[in-house]
């Protein structure tokens, strides 16, 4: 029996790809990503350095076997080893010509600096040697001989990097070395001897001479860091699976660092912040890759490369685009250049905002590299949330830069707002964050993989130093958290808790803004408003997700500035104007008290006359901005208590009135306080009347609406009143009256009859024939098991799932996030908030039920929702599989709800 295949070559794609059924994604799995994308680069004819992989399922294997190598896996490495050493004339561990080779993690997600690299395996002492014979560079020679310990040292045996670092800090102070390139090799040979006792004196230990134990212990600790806590902290908070392992990745080292014909740099194909469809990127001339990323040297711009080296600039641009219509996505990429010669050493899709998302989706579809289809699928609903995330106020900024409060300006790496006191430590950051409440803003000179949890808690990142694709960047970037890196002029004194520019200081603790669109930092906190979303980018997108979708997106509404920026925003209709909001208004409540209180129809139509004109204008309004769109208006619905006083406070202003009779001066006052209590004590009398145990199973709704048909009749009359005047002005109105809260077809009957009566009565005084439907929402259990007989009456349904979701789970909607239901969130007891997201088999089957038995009396029923869950992705998807006619939520949401629609429709699609 042939032993398992665990080592590929990146010549042996073909091979493993067999292995996966031809499936990329299933390459992705077994190589990682880095490994796959390294052997698939070198099948297109980029230039890969050579070597090989060791897959996921080795590391698993081991992870399994409590820590050995699988089967014949290492047997597998060395040959893979040697098969390069014949490739690249070098052999491993050779005192003339040896090959020296990188060991670098790669999971099938990319976790940017979660993992660990070793670089320089194969250097000791004799290989040293053989190299500065062949190199005559001994300054580059120690200069990777100290890399590889100090790598190996933190990497494999757990050294920390201050200790080395510490090393290098005090060499450079007594020499007095500006930076690290100013040493000398004698220096970093001086400082190579100097780490292997820093290594020894750490682990008891020498560092290993042998190469091949040197590879064989990097290829364990990779495989160990895959649970090593900052892996697992990442995977927790990027949602990434716990059991995919890591790949390790062996390559021929190439080298950046000897002499001014060398470089290394990574790159975005195009800008990940903003999306521009050019190179973005930072290069270091005589550097090796990690002096890039570590953002401790001040990087050169990638423009720049067109003048220091213009043939490798020109390859680059050729090799990014090959690249992009390879993978038919913007790339991130690592590259090296040797004497000259370009070398790729990674390429992976590139991380973005969500503005840089939308851009490259459509300029790439633009560009005929993908399909309008892929545009949309690229972005994510929450992505499209972020455009619609707080930025700051324009006046605000103008006022702040006129006052001299920008403290600094850096690199915007990652857009929008964030105002929060200054920390700089994760630990703190996550403390004040979570347990205290506090805004943060995560301030530091950069950012490492153990500060992940601070930014994530903060509400922005600040970094003094590091580039466009820092750590800090990245990771801000894939969180969406602004942020802005590079502040040269930021000083951070860590020990004495503040930082500075100039003679400004800024102690932890003080509040700042930070504007990740300009890269400007302002002292105090600015106020923040939430954007158009004028995007062009944006509205082509969402564009073209209209033409996909089915589903109808409509918009929760009460008032005509909601309205526009419904319409603005892309709402097809009004799915839901709670009119009882209207009521609520301190001019009008009085005129509704004063309608509760009436003891004789009479007072009571007197009062909810004043209330028609109100209505009537409310509605007008709506119609004017929703021309041409169909407008619901549900009917009141709240029990009439809320719209009285709270029955304490009413009671404590009594008992203060009584007080003041006894102390009253004269009679005129005592008189003036004896009617204030004889009103009051009408309004109690009439609230201990209307009080009910349980208000939301109460008088609500339909019931109200047959308890007081005045009530009724008066919302009708306001709603055709006011369609014949907008019809009038040239305005094309469809109003629906809604009915909510039916749980009998009975009361629609009774409600429809009232309703009809009124509707002609204006019609036919008005002269005017405006044609509406008449419908119900179904947000109660029965009205949902009997939607046949409720069709009957009904044109129309809008589930309103937050009471279907209160009355299926017998879960108070007021109390639910307050409650017990966050305990059984938290114990899996419920997958979900069956508020936030629809219940599929409860709720949504009781849906399901009602369009179906709807249907069977009313061919053409249409069904819409107007619950929260109708702005909820996930919640969007069951609709469109239920087959709803629309989903309605609150404006805001409406572009997301676009975008998700033609998910869904795309989702249901590919499943068919
Ligand atoms: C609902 O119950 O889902 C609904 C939309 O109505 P309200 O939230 O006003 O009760
Ligand atoms: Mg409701």
């Amino acid at each position: 029996m042939s032993t398992k295949k665990w080592v590929y070559l990146f010549d042996e794609l073909d091979q493993a790809m067999q292995y996966v059924n031809d499936e990329w994604d299933g390459l992705r799995g077994l190589f990682g990503g880095k490994g796959a994308n390294l052997a698939d680069m070198q099948r297109i004819g980029v230039p890969v350095p050579p070597g090989f992989t060791v897959t996921t399922e080795a590391c698993n294997g081991y992870l399994a076997g409590g820590g050995v190598f699988p089967d014949g896996m290492w047997d597998q490495e060395l040959q893979a080893l040697m098969a390069i050493e014949k490739k690249t004339g070098k052999t491993f561990g050779d005192a003339d010509h040896p090959l020296l080779v990188s060991c670098r993690s790669g999971a099938k997600f990319s976790m940017p600096g979660m993992m660990d690299t070793v670089l320089n395996i194969g250097l000791n002492d004799e290989t040293a040697k053989g190299m500065i014979r062949h190199t005559k560079d001994p300054r580059f020679v120690y200069d990777a001989y100290r890399r590889l310990i100090q790598m190996f040292g933190s990497v494999v045996m757990n050294i920390p990097d201050e200790a080395f670092e510490s090393a290098i800090e005090q060499m450079k102070r007594e020499v007095g070395a500006a930076s690290d390139a100013d040493l000398t090799g004698a220096q970093w040979q001086y400082l190579t001897a100097r780490f292997k006792t820093i290594f020894r004196s750490h682990t008891q230990v020498d560092f290993p001479q042998d190469p091949v134990e040197q590879l064989k212990m990097a290829t364990e600790a990779v495989f160990k860091s895959w649970n090593g806590k900052r892996a697992v902290d990442y995977r927790n908070a990027a949602g990434i699976a716990h059991d995919l392992g890591t790949a390790v990745n062996i390559v021929t080292m190439v080298f950046g660092n000897m002499g001014d014909d060398c470089a290394t740099g990574v790159a975005m194909t195009r800008n990940g912040a903003t999306g521009a469809p050019k190179l973005e990127g930072d290069y270091l001339i005589n550097a090796q890759g990690e002096d890039v990323v570590a953002g401790i040297r001040m990087t050169k711009d990638i423009d720049q490369l067109a003048d220091d080296m213009p043939e490798a600039y020109a390859e680059l641009q050729q090799i990014a685009k090959v690249l992009e219509k390879h993978y038919r996505d913007m790339q991130d990429i690592e590259f090296t250049i040797e004497k000259g010669k370009l070398w790729m050493l990674q390429t992976r899709d590139g991380k973005r905002t969500a503005q840089a998302a939308v851009r490259i989706a459509v300029d790439m579809a633009e560009e005929g590299l993908i399909t309008h289809e892929e545009a949309v699928t690229r972005v994510s609903p929450s992505q499209i949330d972020f455009f619609l995330h707080p930025q700051f106020d324009t006046q605000a900024i103008a006022e702040a830069r006129s006052q001299g409060m920008v403290l600094a300006r850096g690199l915007n790496v990652s857009p929008g707002a964030a105002v929060g006191k200054v920390v700089f430590d994760a630990d703190l950051a996550e403390s004040w964050a979570k347990e205290q409440g506090r805004k943060v803003l995560m301030v530091r000179p950069e950012t490492k993989p153990d500060d992940v949890h601070g930014m994530l808690a903060a509400k922005g990142i600040l970094t003094s130093r590091g580039g466009r694709t820092s750590h800090a960047a990245l990771v801000a970037r894939q969180f969406g958290k602004p942020a802005i890196v590079g502040v040269s002029a930021l000083q951070i004194d860590l020990n004495k808790r503040r930082m500075s520019v100039g003679d400004r200081v800024i102690q932890e603790g003080d509040w700042l803004s930070l504007d990740g669109n300009t890269g400007e930092i302002f002292i105090g906190q600015l106020t923040t408003m939430v954007p158009d979303i004028k995007d062009p980018w944006l509205i082509k997108l969402l564009a073209w997700a209209d033409e996909i979708r089915t589903l109808g997106v409509w918009a929760n509404v009460d008032y005509p500035v909601d309205a526009q920026r419904a319409r603005e925003y892309g709402a097809e209709g009004i799915g839901l104007c709670r009119s009882e909001h209207m009521f609520f208004e301190s001019e009008r409540l009085p005129y509704i008290q004063k309608m509760i209180m009436a003891q004789l129809p009479f007072d009571r139509r007197e009062a909810l006359n004043t209330l028609l004109p109100f209505q009537r204008e409310d509605f007008a309004g709506l119609f004017r901005v929703m021309d041409g769109l169909p407008v619901i208006i549900r009917l009141i619905d709240p029990p009439l208590h809320e719209f009285l006083p709270d029955l304490v406070q009413l009671i404590n202003e009594l008992a203060d009135l009584k007080m003041r009779v006894k102390h009253a001066p004269t009679l005129a006052e005592i008189d003036s306080l004896l009617q204030q209590i004889q009103r009051k004590e009408t309004i109690r009398k009439q609230a201990e009347h209307l009080h009910e145990q349980n208000p939301m199973l109460g008088l609500r709704g339909v019931r109200l609406g047959i308890q007081i048909p005045e009530l009724t009749t008066m919302q009708v009359r306001a709603v055709f009143e006011a369609a014949c005047e907008v019809t009038r002005e040239g305005v094309k109105v469809l109003p629906k009256v809604m009915i909510p809260l039916t749980s009998h077809a009975n009361e629609l009957k009774v409600q429809r009859e009232v309703l009809e009566n009124e509707a002609r009565k204006v019609m036919a005084e008005q002269g005017i024939e405006i044609e509406y439907k008449f419908g119900t929402m179904i947000e109660l259990p029965r009205a949902a098991l009997t939607a046949d007989r409720i069709a009957e009456h009904a044109q129309f349904f809008s589930f309103g799932t937050n009471d279907l979701t209160q009355t299926t789970y017998g879960i108070s909607r007021d109390d639910a996030e307050a409650g017990f239901l966050i305990g059984y969130l938290n114990r899996g007891i419920l997958p979900e908030n069956p508020f936030a997201t629809l219940d599929r088999d409860g709720v949504g089957e009781l849906m399901r039920i009602a369009i179906k038995k709807g249907r069977t009396t009313r061919k053409d029923m249409e069904c819409g929702i107007c619950g929260e869950h109708g702005g909820d992705p996930d919640s969007i998807a069951i609709c469109h599989e239920l087959g709803l006619t629309y989903v309605s939520c609150s404006p805001f949401r409406v572009p997301i709800a676009r975008l998700a629609a033609a998910h869904a429709a795309l989702k249901s699609k590919k499943a068919k």
